[in-house]
């Protein structure tokens, strides 16, 4: 089922009572989630991440705009009704109910021509329970589960109707980092078994791009970017999501355009063919450093980390805006811990330039 976001505006009152000043949430989204893609809604904390997957399930009524699932308006219709499955932070399973009375409660009120006998009920239980790998706990209460297989019954219960679209927001935030990286890999697995079209928010990149077809960041309840991780990592449209996708972070400098070539302090650094003179922000990725001997790129070494089949080379230069230069290079190239200096050639690819007053990428 595809998900469709017509100028989706949503405005808060201000918490602070006395203050009359709106919180713009989510301003004016435009967008389009294809059928069946995992997608990542990723930004920092209090962008808007949370009342934009809220207005997709009807839990948020939107101040303006229109949701469509297909071609259906979905905006004024209820929750229960949006044929939507809903996995937040904090599990919220009944602490009461075992594992399977959790997974088959969504469908025990159920009414009509859609009631089902305890029979069916059970049945897809299973299905759902063995689908997130659970099936052998279905007796357990909660509080006998790990937090990660409590997180595997809330996605079963999330999926026993077979929703159209699947909702998560935040969902490893509460498990330790082991659990994580096995919990997403799990869901990434789930999502491709069942095809449904899935939304998961965090604000942690390294999770989103690593599960997710297409990632949507955000800041400020504004929308930066739509692609494929890798296409956003390597294109970022502006100096916001440069600094906000990769592990360790892009470095950031200030630098100039000047006769055709770029400039960061007095190191004359790569060619910068087609932009006129002016000053930029620059942001280079610590995969985009060569160690050269001749290299134009003239550093102060500050130190060597060996990590494995990685060098982690620290420096610092006058044009820099951060406290340090990070660049991860071949084991095979670390250079003598010892020297004061050190030279690097740049790939081209791996340096992106920003204008000064917008922000966004400019191409060379
Ligand atoms: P995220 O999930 O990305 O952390 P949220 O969507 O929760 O962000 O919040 C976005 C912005 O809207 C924040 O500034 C937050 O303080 C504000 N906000 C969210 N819910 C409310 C509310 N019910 N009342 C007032 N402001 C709210
Ligand atoms: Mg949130």
């Amino acid at each position: 089922m595809k998900v469709v976001l017509k100028n989706l505006t949503k405005k808060f009152p201000s918490r602070d009572k006395k203050s009359k000043a709106e919180v713009t949430a989510v301003d004016n989204f435009d967008f389009e989630i294809p059928s069946g893609m995992l997608i990542g809604l990723l930004g920092p904390s209090g962008c808007g991440k949370s009342t934009t997957l809220n207005m997709i399930s009807g839990l948020e009524a939107p101040t303006s705009g229109r949701i469509f699932f297909g071609d259906e308006d979905v905006t004024d219709v209820a929750p229960e009704n949006r044929g939507i499955g809903l996995v937040f932070q904090n599990y919220a399973l009944y602490p009461h109910l075992t594992v399977h009375d959790n997974i088959v409660f969504p469908l025990q009120n159920l009414r009509g021509k859609d009631k089902l006998s305890k029979e069916e009920m059970d049945k897809r239980a299973l299905e759902v329970a063995k689908l997130v790998q659970i099936e052998d706990y279905m007796e357990r209460k909660p509080s006998e589960l790990s937090g990660g297989q409590q997180q595997r019954v809330a996605i079963a219960r999330a999926l026993i109707k077979t929703p159209l679209v699947l909702l998560l927001d935040e969902p490893l935030s509460n498990l330790d980092a082991r659990l994580r990286l096995q919990t997403r890999e799990e869901i990434k697995r789930i999502q491709q078994k069942t095809g449904v079209t899935t939304i998961f928010v965090t604000h942690d990149q390294e999770e989103a791009m690593s599960i997710s077809d297409l990632i949507v960041v955000m800041k400020d309840g504004k929308l930066q970017q739509i692609g494929k991780p890798q296409s956003v990592y390597d294109e970022p449209a502006n100096f916001f999501v440069a600094k906000f996708l990769g592990t360790p972070a892009i470095n950031t400098f200030e630098g100039e355009v000047k006769d055709g070539f770029l400039y960061i302090g007095k190191d004359k650094v790569l060619k910068a063919d087609g932009l006129s003179d002016r000053k930029v922000f620059v942001g280079i990725r610590p995969e985009g450093f060569v160690i050269d001997e001749k290299g134009p790129f003239k550093c102060e070494l500050k130190a060597v980390e060996v990590m494995g089949r990685d060098t982690s080379v620290v420096s610092t230069h006058e044009g820099m805006l951060s406290s340090s230069i990070r660049s991860i290079i071949a084991s095979e190239d670390r250079p003598d811990a010892s020297l004061k200096e050190i030279s690097f050639s740049l790939k081209p690819s791996k340096v992106h330039l920003f204008d000064k007053e917008t922000e966004e990428r400019l191409l060379f």
